[in-house]
This record gives C-alpha cells, structure tokens and sequence, in this order.
C-alpha cells in the first residue's frame, strides 16, 4: 500500500478469506501483480473475483503478471469462473516485462526477472522517487511569503517573488535525499542474479521454502533456503529481511534462526502482519494477530 495506491501481490487460494478477516476491506484493491503462474500463487483470483461479483467494490481490475502466468490466469477467470457472464468490472490482463511498467506520482514500480521454475518469472521493486525535502528556515530567512511561490520553489521551478526578488528552489531545497525502496521477489530458485536488483533496498521480502538441511531439495524445486535469502541480504546491502512463503514443516523460530545467524534484521511474515517500510528507519512491525 502506496498512499492511494494499493498493490496485491499473489493471490493464493484463500487469500480473500484472510483479506476479510483482516479487516483491510477491498476498497481500491484493484491493482494485484503476480509473481509467477504457480497455482498457490493464483488460485485466489477465482475468490477474489467472485467476491467482486457479489459486491460491486471497485470498477476496474488490473493484474499485472509475465505471459505465461497470465494465460492461465485468463484461463481461471474467463474459463472457469466467469464462463461467458459479463464480468462486474472491466478486467484487464497486463502483461509485464522486465524494468519499469508503473509510475505514480512519487514512485516506480518495476518486474525484476527471477528465476524459478516455469518461464517470466518476475519480483517487483517499489521506489520512492527521489526528492529534495523543502527548508523551511530557509525560505523564512530569504522572506518568502506562504502561497504558491513556496509551492512552485517544492516543485523545483524558480520563482519571482511580490518585491521582485528571484528565487531558485536550489536556495530553498536541501540535499537530494533517496526515496524508500522495497523489494519482494515471489519463489526463486537462485540468488545470484539478484543482488544489484536489491542493492541498497529498505527491505527485501523474499522466499525462504527450505532450511538449509534441504537445501538439496530447494534446488531440485527451484526455491531457496532461509540462509540463502539472508546471504542475498548482506550481499546486496539491504536494511532488513521479510521472509515468506515457508513450507509448514517448519517452525517459525528455526527459519529465524537460521537467517538471523547471518543476517539479525529478519522477520518472518505471518498472516496478517502489517509492516511499515521507511527510508532510513526501522522497518516497524505495526501489528500481528
Ligand atoms: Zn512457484
Ligand atoms: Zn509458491
């Protein structure tokens, strides 16, 4: 969630269930973006849609996802669960490619290619876009009236002020500071063509399947170990690690464990957690069920 901007990411079976119970509602839930075809990680677009079906809650529906994740996805909604009926909203299917596909007014949104099994394949990075924050004192000390000279100086144009005096927003503005960046990448199978697409990221939320004692088996099904994601994280210098998607044999703690013998910044993601990702701070766990 982006100020105005909602982004699904995945949508397993189950997951409008959870999105009810969290309270979180679905209001401008139309933007989901899917990492992969797999079906844990599409199935709940069926639920989703038919929930939309009883209540019209939004009017239009993107879902982002690479080629062959859409065809099933189109498969899914079309085939078996509209099957002709109209449905309650425009839906349309985008497909992605690698680098930058969505831009908001302050942020990118861009598909990082990922290897997994199956083709297109994609994690997504969200950027704050960079911006140069406003020095208040600055403007008090020069003289400049509230309005819309303050406004434009913000938006980086120069102005004139009522006595005559220019002003440039370099006179005003501070250094140039970097927006947040957060990455999540879906199931992976390989860490080492990602960490230039991670470097420097607030937070990383990725995989972690497997415990290292299978890491064998991680391979053979192209997914990762809980060491393998926190050794991506110190590799690429990120702040902190979210890890997901672990298989139920585990245990929570041994997942921590494991990860934060490498790399201490790492949660593992329960249901319902809700964290907040800012530039240069702590990532905060906001709340957990
Ligand atoms: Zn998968
Ligand atoms: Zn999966």
């Amino acid at each position: 969630m982006h100020d105005e901007f909602r982004f699904l990411i995945d949508c397993g079976e189950g997951t409008q269930r959870q999105i009810l119970q969290s309270g979180l509602g679905f209001k401008r839930m139309n933007r989901i973006l899917i990492t992969h075809g797999h079906l844990d990680h599409i199935l709940g677009l069926a639920g989703l849609l038919s929930t939309f079906m009883r209540w019209e809650t939004i009017d239009e529906l993107e879902i982002y996802a690479g080629h062959w994740a859409l065809e099933r996805i189109h498969d899914l909604l079309f085939g078996v669960v509209l099957r002709g009926v109209k449905p309650p909203m425009e839906i349309h299917l985008l497909e992605i490619r690698p680098g930058l596909f969505f831009e908001g007014p302050d942020f990118d949104l861009s598909a990082i290619p990922v290897y997994h099994r199956g083709p297109d394949c994609f994690g997504y990075l969200f950027e704050e876009k960079a911006r140069r924050p406003f020095l208040a004192e600055q403007a008090e000390a020069l003289g400049i009236p509230p309005g819309p000279w303050r406004r434009d100086l913000v938006n980086g144009l120069s102005v004139e002020l009522p006595d005559g005096r220019r002003i440039t927003p370099y006179q005003v503005l501070g250094e140039e500071k970097k927006g947040t960046r957060l990455v999540h990448i879906g199931d992976v199978g390989r860490t080492e063509d990602l960490v230039e697409a991670c470097q420097g990221a607030d937070t990383l939320v990725i995989e972690a399947t497997y415990l290292e004692a299978e890491a064998e088996m991680a391979r053979d099904f192209a997914h990762i170990t809980a060491r393998q994601a926190a050794e991506l994280a110190i590799r690429a210098g990120v702040n902190h690690l979210i890890l997901t998607h672990i298989s139920r044999r585990y245990r929570e703690h041994q997942v921590l464990d494991e990860a934060q013998a490498i790399f201490p910044n790492t949660w593992v993601a329960r249901d319902f957690d809700v964290f907040q990702v800012r530039r240069g701070e702590n990532v905060k766990l906001e709340s957990r069920a």
